[in-house]
This record gives C-alpha cells, structure tokens and sequence, in this order.
C-alpha cells in the first residue's frame, strides 16, 4: 500500500479503535488509492487524506417521546456531516437498533465518494437513530404505531432543524426511513422553520417529491449492470438473479430486472430468504412490496404457490445456477464463504445496492476472478443522484415526468460506469469498477479541497 495511505490508515486505528465498520469503509478507499497519490504529491502536501477521512461536524442529540401507553422513551440521534467541499452535505437517516457512530461515519464516508461520483453539486453526510420502528417498546413482536412514529420523527426533528437547509444539509431515507418517515420529518422541519423549501429529499408527490425517486436505488443499480454487461456485449434476458433484501431498493432491483427478461430467484428479510425456482412473477413481487410497504409484515407470511420459504437470513447460497447477485440488505451481508459459493455456482457479475454488503474476503475473491463486480458507491448512486434531481426541481418550482427523470437517471448510470471504468484503465486496473470509483470520486473531492485552501 502507498505509505502515506497507510500512515494516514494506522492513525486513523489508533483515534477509532472502536469504529471497526468505519475503519472497514475507510480501509477499503485508502488502499487503492496509491497510483493517484503517488501521481498527486499536492494531495499529501495539503493533508488531504487526514482530512478527508474527519468528518467536518458530527451532532449527537437525545430524541425524548412518549409511546402510546404515555410512557417517555429515550433514543439517540445523529447526523454526521462529512464533507461539504462540492456541495451541501447530503445522504440518508437510517433508523435502526444496530446504528451507532461507527456505522454512521461509514455510511457517511461513503457517500462523500458516491455523492462525487453522480456528477451533481453534493456533498457527504448520514444521520439516523438507534430507534427500532419494527419493535414497539411495550407490546413484545408488534412494530411501532404509525402515532409512535410520528411523535418520534418529531422529536427526532425538533432537534436535527437547527443544523439542516436547503443550502447547508438536505436529508433523505435510508433503512427503515421510507414515505411514511420523510413525511412527518417533512411537516416538524417545515413547523419549525416556518418555510417550505425541498430540504428533505425522498418527499411524497404531492408536497414536492420527484417521480423515480422511490425506485430509483434499485433500477439504477441493475442500468449500471447493464451497463458493466454491455462491455462484454451481454444483456438481462434470461439470466438468472439473486438478490437480497425486500425493501426499497431490493424491490426495484427486482422490478428492472423482470422489465429486461431476466428471472429473479430470491428475496430476503430478516425472517429468511424466499427461493422460487422458476423466477419470481410481476404478481408475486406486487404482493411482496404491499407485504413490506403497507402490511410491514415478514417473508415467512408469503404463502403463494411454488414459493419455497428459507428460514435462511441471506439469499446466497440456495439456487444451484446463478448469473448474477444483487446484495440489497445491509453492510457485511455476504462473506468469503457466500462468494465461494456464488462463483462456484455460475456468478459473474455482483451489483452492491446496500452499503458495503460484502466482507473484504469476498471481494479479493470478486476481484481475483476478475468478474464484473460494482461497488455499492458507484451502483447504488443512483438514489442520491435522482434526490440531487429532486433539489433541482423544487428550486425551479418544477416537476419533471417520469420519462425525463429515468432518462436522466440512466444517463447518470452510465456517466458512473464510465468514469470508473476510465479511471481504473487510466491507473493500470482496467475492469476494476472498486478501484475506478474510489478514484473518480476521491479525485473530484480532493481538488476541490486543495482549491478551497486548509478548512
Ligand atoms: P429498507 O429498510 O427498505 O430495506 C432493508 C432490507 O434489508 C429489508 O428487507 C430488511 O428486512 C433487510 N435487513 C435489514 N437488516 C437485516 C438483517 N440484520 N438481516 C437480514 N435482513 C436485514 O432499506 P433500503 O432498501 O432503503 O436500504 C437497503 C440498503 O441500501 C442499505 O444498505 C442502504 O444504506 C442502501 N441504500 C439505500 C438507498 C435508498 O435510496 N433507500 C440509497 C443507497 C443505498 P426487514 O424488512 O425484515 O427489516
């Protein structure tokens, strides 16, 4: 490794030793990054790296509310704002028990890259709670009311107002932050502030929201796949898929894949997996999101026939023949073991929708077998870039349809793809999309850092 890099790296252990999904995150963009720091010496002049990898600001606050039995809870809130040196800070609230500093520093390191990487004006950050909306405080195996979710998200803004706008930190979902959550933090911030402007992103489409946005993590994911097969002159019909998760950006991964002919083998939650054979159907895939966006009700409940039900938490290792797998859950959902397995089993080609799904093992395998293997910064870009398109139309006062944001969307994909496909030929690792997109985004950012002088 590049010893700048991996002096920056060993201080960086020292100051977090108790971050390991951050250490992971940074780990993994420092060290490919060697070929443009050695190229760059301003890059080390100017202290990039060791500033790159603080974030700017981070605000940690208490979230009180009062569940429906008039008892007062406490939970934890955060917003980590990374970077803002190409644009106002910008990335998602995830909601979830697992969320701490650690994993929101990843997050949010991220998406400074992947927020570089769409070409648009934003800069990184990530925030959320230790909140769990899937499990009610008082009534064990019942989620939240949507009342206890309001009163939460009220809270939860009361406090995140004063460090948000339009020009300064525009949020948007993550896990367990969908329609239902951007609305109430939507209504709060707008009390507060006593203006309306889009400085929510993920918005409903009557008060401001883009068409595509709600699909535009999953589809954007399977266009740069496309796009990955396209340089080896193949397409979607007929391949055989696996994907995790059945959220948001699972469902629309899945949804783009059944438009372009492929079959769609498995979804997954954290109850396990469902495994169908012969490719799941438009209808099933309707059921299964009005299960998880309406219902909010678990895999194990699908009862439709030639539905096998694996009480399995990931989906890798139940199909016999794989094309390609779409891990669209959570961070470190797939690991050497699973890449073992899917290679064995027929997979050349590996699309991160979640964040950083898989284990360092298992892509030092991807990449020793030099199959079409895209980093979740790049491929899942696709969300962060239509919400970039939804700031745009509620500054313009406009709304654009459906066909111009997928247009745009698409050629936002491919503008991706190519950028990390040039910047790892450029730096002698041709048809490696990791070390391409850590290089395309870091690039951007790191200029644009230098030219704004020490801050
Ligand atoms: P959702 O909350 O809509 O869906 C998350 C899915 O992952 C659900 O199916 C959930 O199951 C499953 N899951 C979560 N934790 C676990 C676990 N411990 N074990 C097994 N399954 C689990 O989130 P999104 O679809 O929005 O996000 C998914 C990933 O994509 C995240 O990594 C997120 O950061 C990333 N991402 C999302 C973007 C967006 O626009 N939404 C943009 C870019 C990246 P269950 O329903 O049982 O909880």
């Amino acid at each position: 490794m590049n010893k700048y890099a991996d002096q920056v790296l060993k201080d960086l252990r020292a100051k977090n030793p108790n971050e390991p999904e951050f250490l992971q995150a940074a780990e993994e963009v420092l060290s490919t990054l060697g070929p443009v720091l050695d190229a760059n010496p301003q890059y080390k002049e100017n202290a990039i790296l060791e500033r790159i990898v603080e974030p700017e600001r981070v605000v940690i606050f208490r979230v009180p509310w009062v569940d429906d039995k008039g008892i007062v809870r406490v939970n934890r809130g955060y917003r980590v704002q990374y970077n803002s040196a190409i644009g106002p800070y910008k990335g998602g609230l995830r909601f979830d028990p697992s969320v701490n500093l650690s994993v929101l520093k990843f997050l949010g390191f991220e998406q400074v890259f992947k927020n570089s990487l769409t070409t648009l004006p934003m800069g990184g950050g990530k925030g959320g709670s230790d909140f769990n909306p899937k499990q009610s405080p008082h009534t064990p195996g019942k989620r939240c009311s949507d009342a206890e979710v309001m009163r939460f998200c009220q809270s939860f803004m009361t406090e995140l107002f004063r460090h948000i706008g339009p020009d300064t930190d525009v949020p948007a979902g993550d896990m367990n932050v969908g329609g239902r959550e951007i609305g109430y933090l939507f209504g709060q911030y707008k009390r507060l502030a006593n203006e309306w402007t889009g400085v929510l992103t993920g918005k409903g489409l009557s008060y401001g929201g883009s068409l595509i946005r709600p699909e535009a993590t999953g589809y954007g994911n399977i266009y740069f796949a496309e796009n990955m097969l396209a340089m080896r002159k193949q397409n979607f019909e007929g391949k055989l898929c696996v994907i995790s998760g059945s959220g948001n950006v699972a469902s629309f991964a899945a949804q783009k894949l059944l438009q372009l002919g492929a079959k769609v083998l498995t979804l997954s939650d954290r109850s396990g997996s469902i495994y169908v054979k012969d490719g799941i159907t438009p209808e099933l895939l309707a059921e299964v999101m009005e299960l998880k966006t309406v219902k909010r009700g678990e895999l194990s409940e699908i009862k439709a026939k030639g539905v096998q039900f694996v009480a399995k938490k990931n989906s890798w290792q139940i199909a016999d023949k794989i094309d390609a797998a779409f891990p669209c859950a959570r961070q470190n959902e797939l690991n050497g073991e699973d890449a073992e397995y899917l290679l064995k089993h027929g997979c050349t080609l590996v699309g991160e929708g979640a964040n950083m799904p898989s284990t360092p093992e298992a892509i030092d395998k991807f990449v020793r077998a030099k199959i079409m293997y895209s980093p979740g910064k790049a491929s899942n870009a696709g969300g962060v870039a239509t919400s970039g398109l939804e700031m745009s139309q509620n500054s313009e006062r406009l709304s654009w349809t459906r066909e111009e944001v997928d247009a745009k969307l698409k050629g936002i994909m491919k503008s991706i793809h190519d950028n990390a496909w040039e910047a790892a030929a450029k730096y002698g690792k041709k048809g490696n999309y990791m070390v391409g997109a850590n290089i395309a985004g870091f690039t951007k950012v790191a200029d644009a850092m230098v030219a704004q002088g020490v801050c």
